[in-house]
């Protein structure tokens, strides 16, 4: 209380200024933000206030546990110390404020022991925040990480923001300190009373510095650095939502909001069911206003850290996409048409001003930028539906539109017959060892073997699909395949866009798994895996032949041989597919690891920061320019760790990866094979028989 005295008696004159600083800060920022959200509301529906409790659980690990940040460690550990530092100081921010127009104002519960342990933890606090401000500033100046700059076309750099920004906090963190310093300075000399101090932090050097100044002195540095930091308080307050510190704000919301469901893909208009689409005039996004509310505050929330752009491989390999910018350029887009003072502008289309064609073709739907981000920004369902939005308009890329064709009539890219969609497992050698049935009424089984579209009609992946029939046979799977019946799984047709195309090849393979009486589904490509898992409804469980094979090598039914080459240096390649979307990691590693004397090293990038081989979203048909093709960075990478084949588990990998090696001059030196070829190659083929027991399912 003598100290609340005191400071009356420094801060009492100037209440009233204080007071209108407090009333126009808080009312400028209630009415930026109402500006902001005006955007939002005009957006299009989006159901996010489902499964409350697991929102919850991705707020405590992804926002206040920062579970992103340490992935790149030196930012990560800044951005952990500045948050934690905030999270302490939130409350003396307020605590402060109030002072100011009632001194003697202590937080609840914050009075005697209880404060002063809060003092010391937050004096500590504001001192990491503020040297932390000054590492960033210093590292944005001096070391320039690579992910900060901006590739030209892609618009101007928020450096100067940044940076602006920084210093404000910097600031902040300065008067703060100087306002405590003052403060317990002249406690200790008018007073004659001493607080508990936390040695060496910025208020306490401050205050040493301070003790013998005269009481004026201490009165007008209180007054300084109290009106300092009210004035950088607002100002801050107010100006974050003008550009990338607007993150503090909506972070929160954003993860609460976040999808929770990997490998899935929002439907055309939320809230409107598949049999009432023809009935929406315009599908996509065509202007701003078509992005739902929550991509909105996806566009305010990212805080242009490039994490997603520097692990986009189509950013990498040259491509006109960087994932950061479709977040930043729609965020400036947003705050243009969205003035301050005014009424909105009039909304152009996106494609051709704000995004261009190329930009939105050149993703893969890998997943890699979402799966970086620290706030759960989402780029898929956008570019998706950019996508989409592009499709109605009748814009699909010259390349494409034969395969589109094809898929609509026969229900394959390759536009070859129905009738020859079998015809792989005609193949003599293969007769002789394995006989698979197509599935009837009156010849079923309980297992669907789904081939889909690239391995049964592309001569090198039917490989593919003959291993994987023979692993199933060698199980004792009572299995089949739909033989004619089946068609496209749609997935990348989907993710293309064909929403409406996509309908009917998933609405054709439901009738036929349905009539075939399966109880589980197994396929060896992981597109088809995402799709019947995801974006199919009401299907048996679906397994890739990995999970299948990782499954009986652990009861025992799958054993391997040794393999013949103890030099060869094997390395797994994750499809985005299988392990980004669907978290399937470890099965396929641990049936490498089963197999006797195989040298498996991994690729730097490997896991949920696997680097996409290129060939997702139709990308086989459509490539757009790039400096060097994915796939080719991508054999480089397993190069550099040592390998000399490189275990694939995905029909689409293998296309790019095997061509990848010839274009990189590898061939010769460097082998890819699919994990299902692999497997059945290694098989222990005495042990089959043995055990007749139905496979492990999941
Ligand atoms: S989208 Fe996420 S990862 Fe990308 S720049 Fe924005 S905040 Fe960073
Ligand atoms: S999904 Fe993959 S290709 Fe597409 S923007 Fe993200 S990282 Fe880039």
């Amino acid at each position: 209380m003598e100290s609340a005295a005191q400071l009356s008696l420094w801060l009492g004159p100037w209440l009233a200024l204080f007071l209108v600083i407090h009333v126009l800060g808080v009312v400028c920022f209630a009415y930026i933000v109402a500006r902001r959200l005006t955007p939002l509301l005009r957006g299009q529906r989006d159901l996010r206030f489902d499964q409350p409790l697991m929102r919850l659980r991705q707020v405590a690990k992804y926002w206040f546990g920062q579970w992103k940040h340490p992935r790149y460690k030196t930012a990560g550990f800044l951005h952990i110390l500045i948050f934690s530092g905030f999270i302490l100081l939130a409350m003396r921010a307020f605590t402060v404020l109030i002072v100011g127009v009632k001194p003697d104002f202590v937080v609840p519960g914050l009075s005697g022991e209880a404060g002063h342990i809060y003092e010391v933890l937050t004096d500590y606090a504001a001192t990491v925040v503020f040297l932390c401000m000054v590492v960033a500033i210093v590292r944005r100046f001096v070391f320039k990480p690579a992910r900060y700059e901006v590739p030209a076309g892609f618009g101007k750099a928020h450096k100067a923001d940044a940076i602006f920004l920084l210093s404000l906090i910097a600031l902040l963190m300065a008067a703060d300190s100087l306002f405590e310093a003052a403060r317990a300075a002249g406690q200790a000399q008018v007073l004659h009373t001493t607080e508990f101090s936390a040695a060496f932090s910025l208020p306490w050097l401050l205050k040493v510095l301070l003790v013998s100044a005269s009481e004026k002195s201490l009165a007008a540095l209180c007054f300084t650095g109290y009106f300092v930091h009210e004035v950088a308080f607002y100002f801050l307050l107010c100006y974050r939502p003008f550009g990338i510190q607007f993150h503090v704000e909506t972070s929160l919301f954003n993860v609460y909001f976040s999808r929770l469901n990997k490998g899935t893909l929002k439907p055309v208009r939320w809230g409107v069911s598949d049999e009432h689409l023809d009935e929406v005039k315009s599908f996509g996004v065509k202007t701003f206003e078509d992005f739902t509310w929550k991509h909105m505050l996806d566009f305010y929330t990212c805080a242009d850290c490039g994490r997603c752009s520097d692990n986009c491989p189509a950013n990498a390999a040259g491509r006109p996409l960087s994932p950061r910018f479709i977040s930043i350029k729609a965020r400036d887009y947003a705050f243009r048409h969205y003035p301050m003072f005014g009424h909105a502008g009039n909304g152009k289309p996106l494609i051709g001003n704000v995004y261009s064609e190329d930009e939105i073709w050149s993703c893969t739907t890998c997943g890699a930028c979402e799966e970086e981000c620290p706030l759960l920004v989402e780029n898929i369902d956008k570019i998706v539906d950019l996508r989409r939005g592009m499709i109605d308009d009748g814009n699909v890329p010259q390349s494409l539109q034969k395969p589109l064709k094809a898929l609509e009539s026969r229900g394959n890219p390759y536009g070859k017959m129905e009738k020859k969609r079998a015809d792989w497992i005609n193949a003599k050698d293969f007769q002789q060892a394995c006989k698979v049935k197509a599935l009837s009424p009156t010849d079923s089984g309980d297992t669907l073997y789904f081939v889909d579209s690239i391995t049964s009609y592309d001569d090198r992946m039917q490989s593919i699909g003959r291993a994987t029939a023979k692993i199933l046979d060698h199980v004792g799977a009572n299995f089949g395949i739909l033989g004619s019946s089946e068609k496209d799984s749609g997935h990348e047709v989907r993710r293309f866009g064909e929403e409406m195309l996509f309908m009917s090849l998933r609405d054709h393979n439901n009738d036929a798994i349905k009539a075939s009486g399966v109880q589980r589904i197994v396929t060896a490509d992981p597109h088809a895996f995402n799709a019947l898992k995801h974006d199919y409804k009401d299907v048996p469980p679906v397994q890739h032949i990995s999970q299948v094979i990782a499954d009986n090598v652990r009861t025992g039914k799958i054993q391997f041989n040794p393999v013949e080459s103890g030099d060869d240096v094997y390395t797994y390649h994750d499809p985005c597919y299988l392990g980004r979307h669907n978290g399937v990691y470890d099965d396929p590693r641990a049936v490498l690891d089963a197999i006797p004397g195989m040298h498996r090293v991994e690729m730097k990038r490997s896991r949920d920061r696997s680097f996409c081989c290129g060939g997702g979203g139709l990308m086989l048909f459509y490539e757009p320019k790039e400096e060097e093709r994915i796939g080719v960075k991508r054999v480089r990478m397993a190069a550099e760790a040592g390998a000399n084949v490189i275990v694939t588990a995905c029909p689409f990998c293998m296309v790019n990866i095997d061509d990848a090696i010839k274009v990189a001059g590898f061939e010769g030196k460097m082998t890819a094979i699919d994990i299902a070829e692999l497997a059945e190659r290694q098989l222990a083929r005495e042990k089959k028989g043995t055990t007749q027991q139905a496979i492990t399912g999941r």
